[in-house]
């Protein structure tokens, strides 16, 4: 009889575990009859898998929304498994029953890999009056936005009304932040003061970056976090250390400290949360909502049920909570394809292992900072491994290739703004 194995989520862990557990089982499917070899379900909300690293590219016009996506048809073609475009709304783990959108779904072998959410982490008005950069969507409502803004101010006559509208703020003083705050610099001051030259000035325009912490991408050494903030600021950004935000209403941040902050769009990137869908029972959870799992990614007491990605926390075998990051999904993914495989086919099972391949965050055209292979990296050479880091990280050739030809038409040429 076919094992029924379902994967919820396509996201960096959801398509590892696919395509590691498609490829492990290679051998399996020689070996056995049709009728043994496991029935394989991926559940996913979108019909894509999302390459949220770029978003921001996309945000500000560098790369097109086609270029961070790819079809999980395109994924998965040939490798026989099946595809169900559907919300999860709910798992049932006592009867192995997951619920969603398009009906219920029966598992002997689950992996939960939803992912995280947004976190406005209370903030009054923050969730009406922001914009965050989460989904594929969320990086169009965002171009068109700053497309619009600067396409009404070029009509306006008066140079007041102009620097009102043309105030635009970041929260978040991390990795996301960071990055979106100076790719909007190379926008608004290059590519838009091209554009609407003699019709708005540069000095009308303000981008602020606002962080509740003393210092930029504090998880940085600090020679990196200088840099960023260095280049941050010969970019014309403003930048808000301790910035705690109380509230937020249209056009105005009210922070603790009694500033207000004039801000007509305001980019939301000060955290996330993990997706919170019922699961029967509740599981075991860290404070910020994580579920908590064994050294091989399973629930306890539970060998048939995995959980991994954003919505994981191993503080259980690796004394702290890792962070919530591509890499570690794409790890945590790769092992459990390999598990699942290992189960059925009754050989041992590994336990998770991280290892950390570094980290960079880009900082516009030229400039990136990070840490890889135990050296520290700025300015261009930085920016060029980040770039070829991303680029091998697609799944598939077609859009490696089409992101390097339109990174390197963008040496030369402005961003695209016209609205999605
Ligand atoms: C703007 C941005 C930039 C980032 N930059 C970096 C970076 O540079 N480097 C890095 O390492 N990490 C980065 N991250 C973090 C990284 O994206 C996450 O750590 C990673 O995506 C986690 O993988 P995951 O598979 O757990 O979740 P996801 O990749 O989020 O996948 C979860 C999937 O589940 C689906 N889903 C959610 N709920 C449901 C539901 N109810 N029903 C059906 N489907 C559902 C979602 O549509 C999604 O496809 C960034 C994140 C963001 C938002």
């Amino acid at each position: 009889m076919h094992k029924k194995i379902v994967i919820l989520g396509s996201g960096f862990a959801g398509v590892n575990t696919y395509l590691s557990l498609v490829s492990s089982l290679k051998s399996y499917k020689k070996s056995k009859s049709e009728s043994e070899y496991p029935e394989i379900t991926l559940i996913n909300k979108t019909n894509h898998f999302l390459f949220t690293p770029l978003l921001h590219e996309v945000a500000t016009g560098s790369l097109s929304e086609h270029q961070v996506v790819e079809s999980l048809h395109g994924i998965m073609y040939k490798t026989g498994g099946n595809f169900l475009e559907a919300e999860v709304q709910s798992v049932d783990l006592e009867n192995k029953i997951v619920k969603t959108t398009k009906g219920d779904m029966s598992y002997d072998i689950l992996v939960v890999a939803l992912g995280s959410q947004t976190n406005f982490f209370g903030i009054e008005g923050a969730e009406e009056h922001t914009l965050p950069l989460k989904t594929l969507q969320d990086a169009l409502v965002l171009k068109n936005t700053f497309i619009s803004i600067f396409e009404q101010a070029s009509g306006l006559a008066s140079a007041e009304e102009r620097k009102q509208l043309l105030s635009f703020s970041v929260i978040g003083g991390g990795p996301t932040g960071v990055e979106s705050a100076a790719e909007m610099a190379d926008l608004f001051f290059e590519t838009f003061n091209r554009y609407y030259k003699g019709k708005i000035n540069c000095d009308e325009v303000t981008l602020n970056l606002l962080t509740r912490d003393k210092e930029l991408l504090p998880m940085f050494e600090s020679g990196l976090r200088e840099s960023a903030l260095k280049t941050l600021k010969d970019k014309k950004v403003k930048i808000y250390l301790n910035a705690v935000v109380k509230k937020i209403e249209p056009g105005k941040i009210y922070l603790e400290d009694g500033i207000e902050i004039q801000s007509r769009v305001t980019l939301y990137a000060a955290g996330v949360t993990p997706v919170s869908v019922e699961i029967i029972p509740t599981p075991d959870k860290d404070r910020v909502g994580r579920i908590l799992v064994n050294k091989y990614l399973n629930l306890p007491n539970m060998d048939n049920v995995f959980v991994l990605g954003d919505i994981a926390c191993t503080e259980r075998f690796t004394g702290k909570s890792l962070p919530m990051l591509a890499q570690v999904a794409v790890q945590q993914g790769k092992v459990t394809g390999r598990n699942i495989a290992a189960m059925l086919t009754g050989k041992n099972l590994s336990t998770f292992v991280y290892k950390s391949k570094g980290s960079l965050v880009s900082l516009g055209q030229w400039h990136a900072v990070g840490k890889v292979a135990g050296i520290l990296w700025t300015g261009p050479v930085a920016w060029f491994i980040w770039r070829t880091a991303y680029l091998f990280n697609f799944n598939s050739w077609p859009n490696r290739i089409r992101i390097a030809v339109d990174w390197t038409l963008n040496l030369f040429n402005p961003r695209d703004i016209t609205k999605a």
